[in-house]
This record gives structure tokens, sequence and C-alpha cells, in this order.
């Protein structure tokens, strides 16, 4: 008896002898609720690292230590990104790149915000708008000018364009 702990001596000087099993009982109880709270601390962790992590992204004078963490998290929600476009071209599906709503590969807009779902790269979309005010210039005018329209093979300059287009 010579080896009692401190806490069992309490408890005998409590005049709690006896009720071990209500104890245990209540300790695990306590124990549980200890994980319960634990776990509900964490998630407010996560949601106001979540926070942080929007103001970090605009910030300049990030610590090593922020950086880090930031490049680790970037890093993983490409991965999911990735991975969510390589499920969605299996199921011949893709996002709209500006609302990312899933959409048939085959839909030339998206349904919710109407972006074009088949943009040239920037220089034929740039060829193409110059092509466009030209053809405007032209009507407005009314000059002899040649419009340059862009389903008009015959012209050599529309070739190169479309050549450029394919490459992109
Ligand atoms: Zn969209």
């Amino acid at each position: 008896m010579e080896t009692k702990s401190n806490w069992e001596k309490f408890r005998l000087a409590c005049g709690r002898f006896g009720k071990k099993t209500g104890d245990a009982v209540s300790i695990q109880k306590m124990k549980l609720d200890i994980s319960d709270i634990q776990e509900k601390c964490e998630k407010d962790y996560a949601a106001l690292g979540k926070l942080c992590y929007e103001k970090l992204k605009a910030a300049e004078d990030l610590t090593e230590q922020e950086a880090t963490l930031m490049d680790a998290i970037e890093e993983k929600l490409k991965k999911i990104s990735d991975l969510r476009v390589e499920i969605a071209t299996v199921q011949n599906k893709r996002y709209c790149p500006q609302c990312n709503t899933l959409l048939d590969a085959e839909s030339n807009f998206c349904s919710h915000c109407g972006m074009d779902m088949n943009p040239a790269c920037p220089e034929v979309q740039q060829a193409k708008q110059e092509a466009q005010e030209e053809l405007e210039a032209f009507r407005n005018d009314g000059a002899a000018e040649e419009p340059a329209e862009e389903n008009e093979p015959a012209q050599p300059v529309e070739n190169a364009e479309t050549t450029e287009e394919e490459e992109c």
C-alpha cells in the first residue's frame, strides 16, 4: 500500500474510495469530451488558416515558413485540379476556365457564364479582332478595301492565320 499515487491518496482522503468504476467512466467521458473539443478546435484552426491563406496570397513579405506552407498548399490544390480535369476528360467533359462549371467537351460556350470554350491563342485572337475592326471600318466607310474575313482561305494572309491557330 506504500505505492499509492498521490491521486489515490487524495481520493481516499476525500472519501471517494469505492467509486472507482464511476470515476473511470467519468474520466473516460471527459477524455472523449477533450477529443471532441480538440477536433472542433482543429476545424477552427483550419478555417482560420484558410482566411490567412487568402490574405497571405496578396502579401509580399512572407516568412520562410509561411512561403513553404503556401507553396505546399498550392501544389496540392494544383494536383486536385489536375485530377478533376483528368476525371472530366475521361467523362468527355471539361471545366469552364472562368467559372469552373462542368460542361460537355463539345460545348462551344459555357452554359453558366457564356465563356467562349474554343478560344484561340492571344495572337490569333488579336488578329481576329483586327480583322473584325477592319471589316467594320470597311462597312462603315463603304471603301473598296479588302475586308479580312476569317472564312476566305483564298487570301494568303488568312492561310497564315489558320496555320497559326493550328499551332496553338
Ligand atoms: Zn463559365
